[in-house]
């Protein structure tokens, strides 16, 4: 498991030993802290036939594991265990997934242990998936565990998010993403990337794979001409706007490299990092006029005081 994720990860399967774990948990945190591992690690452990009945290793770290040989370990391994279940999507999960899911949770494990259904992206529920989901999750068959993982909690129904104990999953340090990469042979990372993505370190290992198309020495080098006067942002919006995205993240390390320098605008610049901050949200509507959205935030940044 990632280091960053070891601490929780030993936490709740320590509650599943003792039977003080919840039926329903929604594991939350960024995109790219490895989530989808986290979950089908607990699952296994959920579903280990062997769990704590090691008498060299009981209450020992490594009594927390699955043990990766028994019946139910060695299903998983090959990816065909009967009694895990996962839904997932690239757009919405509809109730079909669902209805079909809880109707396999209400019948008895095949292998006589515990059963698991994760669902990703949990927050692409339609309205009818999660309803279909509330009376499992007040009142789950007996030795069932639903695992609901987001990286936008807050769009998940009230109803959804009362029912289910939160588990926020941490991304790493800035040291800790650049140790970790080093451990994946990643070692002179860019340090405005490593700062840019370093909260998802798994997307950034997507992103040094295919670097954005501007770099942030550019962007930078742009805000200097925009604020002299010599490019207008019209112009470098309409440049930059297929890139329109990764500009206002860079955009906000830029903000943040000012907000450290104890700045006299320290006022404007937060409500410059607040227009980014809307702009992002902004730019997740696949309709938007992404050069619009643009021109906006550079125009804020060209014009401070
Ligand atoms: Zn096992």
């Amino acid at each position: 498991m990632y280091s960053w994720l070891q601490a929780s990860l030993q936490q709740l399967s320590q509650r599943a030993m003792t039977h003080s774990l919840h039926h329903a948990l929604l594991l939350k945190g960024a995109r790219g802290i490895g989530k989808t591992e986290f979950a089908e690690q607990l699952g296994q452990f959920l579903l280990c036939a062997n769990k704590g009945t090691n008498a060299h290793t009981a209450g020992t770290k490594s009594d927390l594991v699955p043990c990766g040989h028994c019946q139910s370990c060695l299903l998983l391994i090959a990816g065909n265990h009967p009694d895990l279940y996962e839904i997932s999507s690239d757009k919405q999960i509809g109730v079909d997934a669902i209805r079909e899911a809880i109707k396999k949770l209400s019948g008895s494990a095949q292998l006589s242990g515990a059963k698991v259904l994760i669902i990703h992206d949990a927050h692409t529920m339609t309205e009818s998936s999660a309803n279909a989901l509330l009376k499992t999750l007040e009142e789950p068959t007996n030795n069932t565990f639903l695992l609901l993982l987001s990286h936008q909690s807050e769009r998940l129904l009230p109803t959804i998010l009362s029912r289910c104990e939160k588990v926020a999953l941490p991304s790493p340090t800035l040291q800790g993403c650049h140790d970790w990469l080093s451990e994946q042979g990643y070692s002179n990372v860019d340090d405005a990337m490593l700062r840019l993505y370093s909260a998802s370190p798994l997307e950034l290992i997507e992103h040094l794979k295919s670097p954005p198309k501007v770099s942030y020495n550019e962007v930078v080098e742009n805000i200097g001409y925009l604020s002299v006067g010599t490019l207008n942002a019209a112009a470098v919006a309409t440049k930059w706007q297929d890139e329109a995205t990764t500009i206002v993240q860079w955009l906000q390390v830029w903000l943040v490299d000012q907000l450290k320098t104890g700045p006299h605008n320290i006022d404007a610049l937060w409500e410059m990092q607040k227009a980014c901050i809307s702009a992002n949200e902004q730019l997740r509507n696949p309709g938007v006029n992404k050069s619009l959205v643009l021109v906006n935030v550079l125009q804020s940044i060209a014009q401070r005081p």
